[in-house]
C-alpha cells in the first residue's frame, strides 16, 4: 500500500491533520488538493478571530487547546502564527441578551477557562472608546481572545508537514472516495487514478458534505455565505482594539494591517450556496449597523473591490464533526466546524491524530461524534457568531 492515509483538502484543516499524522505516528500521508495551491478554500478568506469564549464546553476545550498549541507553534514549524490577545468584547442590550452571555461564562468555566469575565457599560467604554454604547447594558471580556494570522498557521503545517515527508498533490481535480463494501480503500482523482490507502480524511471544508455524499456517507454539512467588507487604510481605530461582537445581530468588527473589517452576518440575498460573489447590496445594511454602533466609521471610506465573500461550513449544531464515518470504515470526518475552522484546527488535527493511532485523548470528544445527529443529540449552542 502507497499511503498510510490520504487527505482530502489542502485547507487549514488538512495540512494540520497531515502535520500531525507525519509528526506523532510517522505514516506515510498524502494531501490531494483540487486547486494549484493551499488555502485556496475558506482559509484564505477567513478573517483571523481567535476566541476561548463559547457557549458548549467542548468548544472552549477546542479553544484552549488550540492556544495551547498556538503559543508552541513557532517552536514546532517555524512559522510564527502571530496570535496577538487583543481580546474579543461582546455587547448586549438586553437582559436575556446578558443572561446567554451569563450561561455561556458557565460553560467555560465548567471547560477550565477563568479569564473570561463580565463587564459593565463602564469598562467597554474603556475596552473600546469607539463603541456607541447608550443602548448597551453590559457584555463579556476574554484577554485570552484575540487574533492570528490563518494563512500562516497554514504555511506553517503545511512546510512542517512537507519536511515529515508528507507528499502534496495539487490539481488533481474533485478527488472521491475509493470505496469496497464497508471500507474505504483510497481515492480516485479526477483523471481516474486510483491512490490505495488504509485510511481517508475528509478535510473539504465546506464542500466535505458532498465528498461524503460521493461516498455513500451523510454528512450534514452545508455552505453559508458569509462578507467581509474592509475599510481603506483608516487611523481612528487601533490595531490592538478587541474584536468587538454586537450580540443584537452578531455584527463584529476588527483592525488589521490599518484597516477595518466589518462583518454582518445579514442581508445577503443568497447565504446557502458554494457562490463566492461578493454582494455590493449588503453593503448599505452592514453600513448602517456599522455607523450606529461605531460612529467614528463614518468617516472611513469602504475598499469595495478588495472587500470579499467566503464560505462557512455549517453542521447543524455548529460544531464540529469529528471522528471515522459510522458507514464506512477507514473513513475519517474532520469537518463541520461552522466558521471556526481555523482557530481549531490545531487542535482538531491532534486530536484526530490521537483518534486514528488509537491513543489517549486529552479530553471527552463524544460531543463532536458523527452520530450525534442520527441519535437526536446535538449540542446546544446559544452563541451568537
Ligand atoms: C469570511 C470568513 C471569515 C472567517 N473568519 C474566521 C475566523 O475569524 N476564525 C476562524 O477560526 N475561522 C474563520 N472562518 C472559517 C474558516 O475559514 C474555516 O472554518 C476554515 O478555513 C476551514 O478550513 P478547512 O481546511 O476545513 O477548509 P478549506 O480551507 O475550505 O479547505 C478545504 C480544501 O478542500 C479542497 N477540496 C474540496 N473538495 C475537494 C475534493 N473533492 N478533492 C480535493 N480537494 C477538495 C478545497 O479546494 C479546499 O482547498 C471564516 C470564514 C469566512 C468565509
Amino acid at each position: 500500500m502507497a499511503y498510510d492515509v490520504l487527505v482530502l483538502g489542502a485547507g487549514i484543516i488538512g495540512c494540520s491533520v497531515a502535520y500531525h499524522l507525519a509528526q506523532m505516528g510517522r505514516l506515510r500521508v498524502c494531501v490531494l488538493e483540487r486547486a494549484s495551491q493551499i488555502g485556496a478554500g475558506s482559509t484564505g478568506k477567513a478573517t483571523g478571530g481567535f476566541r476561548c469564549q463559547y457557549s458548549t464546553p467542548i468548544n472552549v476545550r477546542l479553544s484552549l487547546m488550540a492556544r495551547e498549541k498556538l503559543l508552541r507553534f513557532q517552536e514546532e514549524t517555524g512559522v510564527d502564527p502571530e496570535y496577538r490577545p487583543y481580546g474579543y468584547l461582546f455587547v448586549a442590550s438586553t437582559e436575556a441578551q446578558m443572561q446567554t452571555l451569563r450561561e455561556a461564562i458557565a460553560a467555560q468555566r465548567e471547560a477550565g477557562l477563568t479569564e473570561s469575565r463580565e463587564v459593565s457599560v463602564a469598562e467597554i467604554e474603556a475596552l473600546n472608546p469607539a463603541l456607541y454604547t447608550g443602548d448597551l447594558i453590559g457584555g463579556t471580556f476574554c484577554p485570552l481572545d484575540g487574533f492570528t494570522r490563518p494563512m500562516k498557521i497554514l504555511q506553517g503545517y503545511y512546510e512542517a508537514a512537507q519536511r515529515l515527508g508528507v507528499e502534496f498533490r495539487f490539481g488533481v481535480g474533485e478527488a472521491q472516495v475509493w470505496r469496497e463494501g464497508d471500507r474505504a480503500r483510497g481515492a480516485i482523482l479526477a483523471n481516474g487514478e486510483r491512490i490505495e490507502a488504509g485510511a481517508v480524511v475528509n478535510a473539504a471544508g465546506a464542500w466535505a458534505g458532498v465528498v461524503a455524499q460521493q461516498a455513500g456517507v451523510s454528512l450534514p454539512v452545508q455552505p453559508l455565505k458569509r462578507q467581509v467588507g474592509i475599510t481603506r487604510p483608516f487611523s481612528e481605530l487601533p490595531e490592538t482594539m478587541p474584536m468587538s461582537v454586537d450580540v443584537n445581530d452578531g455584527f463584529h468588527l476588527r483592525v488589521r494591517d490599518g484597516r477595518v473589517l466589518l462583518l454582518y452576518p445579514h442581508a445577503l440575498r443568497h447565504e446557502h450556496t458554494f457562490e463566492t460573489d461578493f454582494e455590493r447590496e449588503w453593503l448599505d445594511a452592514m453600513r448602517e449597523r456599522a455607523h450606529y454602533r461605531v460612529p467614528c466609521l463614518r468617516n472611513a471610506e469602504m475598499d469595495i473591490e478588495n472587500s470579499w465573500a467566503g464560505l462557512y461550513e455549517m453542521s447543524p449544531d455548529k460544531h464540529a464533526i469529528l471522528g471515522e464515518a459510522p458507514e464506512l470504515r477507514g473513513f475519517y470526518l474532520v469537518n463541520g466546524s461552522s466558521g471556526h475552522g481555523v482557530m481549531h484546527a490545531p487542535a482538531l488535527g491532534e486530536l484526530l491524530t490521537r483518534l486514528i493511532l488509537g491513543m489517549e485523548l486529552p479530553f471527552d470528544i463524544a460531543p463532536l461524534r458523527p452520530t450525534r445527529f442520527a441519535e437526536g443529540m446535538l449540542n446546544r449552542d446559544t452563541g451568537v457568531l
